[in-house]
């Protein structure tokens, strides 16, 4: 089997995890949004990488949703004693993934070199690989702000203020890696992430040739609902939905996917929207898509993988958990 997966950070890290279980680890390529990628006292930071990664380690902060688990704040403590307060903090554990990865650059190694390192260090089977090696910055235009970076949005103002648009620079220069194409090409099974789809899997979607490798993808393409009950789980998604005049419903995102995916994946809590997301021509599923802890994201994904398996021609098998 050779499942793909489309991700961000806390939502998708959660799904990844929950694959990594269900089909095991081997099996199993997580495409990663870069564009939220930033320098901070120079330092290369990659939360959705880093999301993904600590989470498929055993690592991450799952209270918090980025950052290492049980992790400290020294450094602010002595930053402070310096007069310095960055809005954007880092953990002692965690600034050595920053260190490594922003010295390995320094030094020529490209983003999709540096994941495979970081990753196999962390003891990580899964392939994780950035969308692109070019730099995409995602910048929200607020009507109280302006244009803000995404880390001042998200972070810095606590995604309060009112997103009108949202853009992504450099993406039309950017080129999707020869991995990630090669990725999806090659997938048996294709799963876009309950992820923030305006903010996570949009660049991801934008970068040149992925919609067509999407289109042209001879594997099952699945969406699975990041709105549950009218909003998100975590975040911005259903917030900024209702600021840009969508109605935050599973049916808006399966509008929003629905020229490229073959099925989508909705929570139980909102099944009366099945009947019009099967009228858009694709598959439904229905079911518990609220991942609260491990065995949730493991049941979860071998659903999803059953019924990519009933969208295909030729069947692979499906997923059958290990009795625990
Ligand atoms: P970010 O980059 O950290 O914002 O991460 P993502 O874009 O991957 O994840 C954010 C999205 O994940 C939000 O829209 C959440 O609603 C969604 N999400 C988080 N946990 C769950 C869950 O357990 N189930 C579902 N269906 N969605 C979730």
């Amino acid at each position: 089997m050779n499942v793909v997966a489309l991700s961000g950070g806390v939502g998708g890290a959660k799904f990844a995890d929950g694959l990594a279980q269900s089909v095991g680890p081997e099996a199993l390529t997580i495409i990663v949004n870069t564009a939220d990628d930033f320098q901070l006292y120079g330092l290369r930071i990659s939360p959705d990488l880093d999301t993904v990664m600590y989470t498929l380690a055993g690592l991450a902060n799952v209270d918090t949703g980025w950052g290492v688990s049980g992790d400290t704040f020294e450094n602010f403590g002595m930053l402070a004693k310096y007069g310095v307060q960055p809005w954007f903090r880092v953990g002692d554990r965690d600034v050595a993934t920053h260190l490594l990865r922003t010295e390995m650059m320094r030094l020529g190694a490209n983003l999709t070199e540096v994941t495979q390192v970081l990753s196999q260090r962390l003891n990580i089977d899964t392939r994780i690989l950035p969308m692109t090696n070019d730099i995409v910055r995602t910048m929200v235009d607020t009507a109280e702000f302006g244009v803000l970076p995404f880390q001042e949005y998200f972070v810095k103002h606590k995604w309060q203020p009112t997103v009108k648009r949202i853009l992504f620079d450099g993406i039309e220069k950017a080129n999707p890696t020869f991995e990630t194409l090669r990725a999806l090409e090659t997938a048996d099974t294709i799963i876009l992430c309950p992820s923030n789809p305006y903010l996570s899997v949009e660049p991801v979607l934008g970068l040149s040739g992925v919609k067509d490798a999407l289109f042209n993808a001879a594997a099952p393409i699945i969406a699975v609902t990041p709105i549950i009950g009218g909003e998100a789980v975590k975040g911005p998604a259903a917030k900024m939905m209702r600021e840009m005049g969508v109605e935050p419903t599973p049916l808006s995102v399966a509008q929003h996917y629905a020229e490229f995916i073959n099925g989508f994946v909705l929570d139980e809590r909102d099944a009366e929207y099945a009947d019009a997301i099967r009228a858009l021509g694709l598959g439904v599923l229905v079911t518990n898509t609220w991942m609260r802890d491990r065995n949730d994201r493991a049941a979860l994904t071998c659903e999803v993988i059953n019924f990519a398996d009933h969208l295909r021609p030729e069947k692979l098998g499906g997923c059958r958990l290990p009795q625990r």
